[in-house]
Formats: C-alpha cells, sequence, structure tokens
C-alpha cells in the first residue's frame, strides 16, 4: 500500500508495521537545505519505504529525485543540480546500538518524538550535493567562457622576421 507523505513520523512504528510513503516535497519546505542553495524553487520526489529486514533491523530506505539550483563557486552563477539520491538507513534508538547494524545501512538515531521527514530528506541530499558545485563546462559556466584565450599560434612566423633573414642571406 502507497501511502502520502506526512510531515512527521513514527519511524520505529511504522517500520513494524511496514510501509511504502510517497509523495512530492516543495524544496522551499526543507529548510535545512536553504541556506545552500540559491532558490527554493521546484519539488523533490520522494519515496520512503519502512519495514524490519530478516536480521530484525528495522529500515528506513528511499530515494529522493528532482533538481536544487546551487551556486557555481567559479562564476557565481546559478547552477542547476540534478539529484538521484539512494539511501538505506537503519533505525536505532541511540547510539550504542551502532555496531549491531549490518554494514549495509547507515545509522539513523529515532528520538521518541515522531521525525521531521524534511529533516531526514535535507540530511540525505546535503551529502549528495558536490562540496564545491561548479559548472561541468564552458557551455554553462560564465567564468570559462571569459577566462578562454585562443591558443598563440606559434607555427607562424612574423613576416618581419622573415624579411630579416632574407636580408641577412643577400
Ligand atoms: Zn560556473
Amino acid at each position: 500500500m502507497i501511502e502520502h507523505l506526512p510531515d512527521r513520523l513514527d519511524l520505529i512504528a511504522t517500520a513494524e508495521a511496514g510501509r511504502v510513503l510517497r509523495g512530492s516535497v516543495a524544496v522551499a519546505e526543507v529548510e535545512r537545505l536553504l541556506p545552500v542553495l540559491t532558490s527554493g524553487q521546484g519539488a523533490l520526489q520522494v519515496e520512503l519505504s519502512l519495514g524490519k529486514d530478516a536480521g530484525g533491523t528495522r529500515f528506513l530506505a528511499g530515494t529522493i529525485e528532482g533538481e536544487v539550483v546551487l551556486r557555481c563557486q567559479r562564476c557565481m552563477q546559478d547552477m542547476q543540480q540534478p539529484l538521484d539520491i539512494e539511501f538505506r538507513l537503519g533505525l536505532i534508538r541511540d547510539e550504542s546500538a551502532v555496531d549491531k547494524l549490518p554494514d549495509s545501512y547507515e545509522p539513523l538515531e529515532v528520538t521518541a518524538e515522531p521525525a521531521i521527514l524534511a529533516d531526514i530528506i535535507a540530511d540525505e541530499v546535503l551529502l549528495a550535493l558536490p562540496i564545491v558545485p561548479l559548472h561541468k563546462g564552458s557551455d554553462e559556466c560564465q567564468a570559462i567562457v571569459e577566462a578562454y584565450q585562443p591558443p598563440p599560434d606559434e607555427q607562424r612566423e612574423n613576416p618581419f622576421a622573415v624579411l630579416a633573414k632574407l636580408k641577412q642571406k643577400q
């Protein structure tokens, strides 16, 4: 059964029950993300699957797709950063449980309060973003276009130098 994404969720109880949640989240609502973005426009497509694996680990697995706008650190203009994120989190109640978590999961510590899904989404997106955002090439990056200079043509001889050589021979 696929349900709409709520704002907050009791992760442990939902994992016990086993659920798939899917929805579109406005970038502007993912508040922790906004400081690194130049625009809050757009939306992220999010799918979360909660359950318990054969070993008894409660998990939150998911995908996040969409696009955010970052600032290129070379030309300081906007750049579109596509997102195609997959994550697999093992739900733990306290840090001491990290050691018991299978390697295939990243730990997510769960408190007694229902988790704010936008915060979890923000953390996963932040992990996936480049540390130094840069346009890929001169098609997009204004700084590369401005810095570009044609390579000097070393093969072509200066016509005056050619004349000087001819004069020396005479
Ligand atoms: Zn750029």
